[in-house]
């Protein structure tokens, strides 16, 4: 198979697949951005692979820095982005179902392409856009199949991420696993536990977000992968609600508050949670925000003050997953923010120092303790924004004659 017109995401690259050729080794594109571009999805990092080794690959450019080195990996810098050159290479060892304990470079394009994960990742691309499929790629493709390369179980013990790589992309392409590659999945599913959380993080996350994220949820499921992800092993019942009712995520925001709102999950056990995925700080605090609106906006129960605290990009969160979620729109709600009165503190229109200046209040702890009582107060449409109003607000708040 020939591609008759090659993206323009590889254009930049050609010069380097050539001059490797010129030098009498071979180049070719490989992996996700040759799947992609055979699927018609858009291309993201483009790999190069190569029978040169890396010193070979060196001596050939002008700049070039070692990004994996030990792995065969060189990034060229002659050609406008930098572009990531792999030199051909099998993998043994995996004493640890994780890492190869041995990278042996070789001179065969079929040998490097035999170490890929799956036979649709398995494809190479030529300067000119011949493909070559040495695993059956192309007939998985057009079958819409997620294959191992070779024996799964194997492959799966080799590298238990890998399990979680079908599912991933069964989800994002829409494509089914194939019965052994599942099986093999089915009967190693244990072996995630070796394997470091935040890699598993990525690609669930992924997975949640992709186009068939229900049949994605559906295969950790059957798999019983579920079982060994942080804080799921007790919950399937919850997990597989969500499958049924479907849903539709845009961020990984949104996909752990989802699963928070169907465990029923608060603040503190949302922050154990992540915690144990490893999730970013922000993202806890906003999942924390997004969690709790959602329960509130299900029992119709939002006040001003919530959506504000919330902020913006909650709210939507919020919306977004209800909206998913059932016949009902929640999309008011986005509305009701946009008329909230002020979104920051910062747009009241009084200062702490205007206060002091007036000699209303002196610099205490009241001074703070007013002004969140002056925000609250605006943001529930209790005073009017203005200045006048506020000081008035202001006399009844410390004199508690209100
Ligand atoms: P994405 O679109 O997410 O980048 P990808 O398939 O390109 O998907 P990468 O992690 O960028 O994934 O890897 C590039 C290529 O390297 C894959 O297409 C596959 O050929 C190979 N690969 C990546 N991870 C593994 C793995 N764990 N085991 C075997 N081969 C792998
Ligand atoms: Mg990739």
């Amino acid at each position: 198979m020939k591609i008759s017109k090659i993206p323009n995401e590889f254009q930049e690259a050609l010069p380097i697949l050539r001059k490797i050729e010129q030098a009498g080794f071979e180049a070719y594109f490989v992996g996700g951005s040759v799947r992609d571009t055979l699927l018609g999805r858009p291309i993201h990092d483009v790999d190069i692979a190569t029978s040169a080794y890396p010193s070979e690959v060196k001596s050939l450019f002008r700049r070039t820095v070692d990004t994996g080195i030990e792995h065969g990996t060189v990034m060229i810098l002659d050609h406008g982005t930098g572009y990531e050159v792999t030199t051909f290479r099998t993998e043994s060892g995996y004493q640890d179902y994780r890492r190869p304990d041995h990278v042996k470079f070789v001179r065969s394009l079929k040998e490097d392409l035999k170490r890929r994960d799956f036979t649709i990742n398995a494809l190479a691309m030529s300067e000119n856009g011949q493909i070559t499929d040495l695993f059956g790629g192309l007939a998985d493709m057009a079958a819409h199949v997620i294959k191992a390369v070779g024996d799964p179980n194997e492959r799966f013990n080799e590298d238990a991420l890998r399990m979680m790589r079908a599912v991933r992309f069964a989800s994002q392409l829409d494509f089914k696993i194939e019965a052994n590659t599942l099986a093999g999945i089915s009967r190693h599913s244990q072996l995630l536990e070796k394997i470091a959380v935040e890699r598993i993080h990525a690609e669930f996350v992924k997975m949640m977000m992709g186009k068939d994220a229900k049949r994605g949820l559906d295969l950790t499921l059957i798999t019983n992968l579920y079982r060994h992800m942080p804080g799921f092993a007790s919950k399937k019942a919850q997990l597989q609600a969500i499958a049924t009712t479907g849903f539709s995520v845009q961020n990984e925001v949104q996909v752990w508050a989802l699963l928070a709102f169907y465990f029923n999950d608060h603040s503190e056990q949302i922050k154990r949670f992540l915690k144990a995925w490893k999730s970013a700080n922000q993202v806890i605090e906003d999942v924390i925000l997004t969690t709790e609106l959602l329960f509130k906006m299900t029992a119709d129960d939002v006040s001003n003050w919530d959506l504000y605290r919330a902020g913006q990009r909650n709210v939507q969160n919020a919306v977004t997953i209800l909206n998913a979620g059932g016949t009902t729109s929640f999309s008011d709600y986005l509305n009701d923010y946009d008329q909230l009165p002020i979104t920051n503190k910062k747009q009241l229109q009084i200062t702490g120092g205007e206060l002091i200046k007036a000699g209303i209040l002196s610099p205490s702890p009241l001074l703070g303790q007013t002004l969140n009582y002056l925000e609250k107060a605006v943001v529930q449409a209790e005073v009017t924004n203005e200045k006048q109003a506020l000081i008035a607000a202001v006399s009844h708040f410390v004199n508690g004659d209100d």
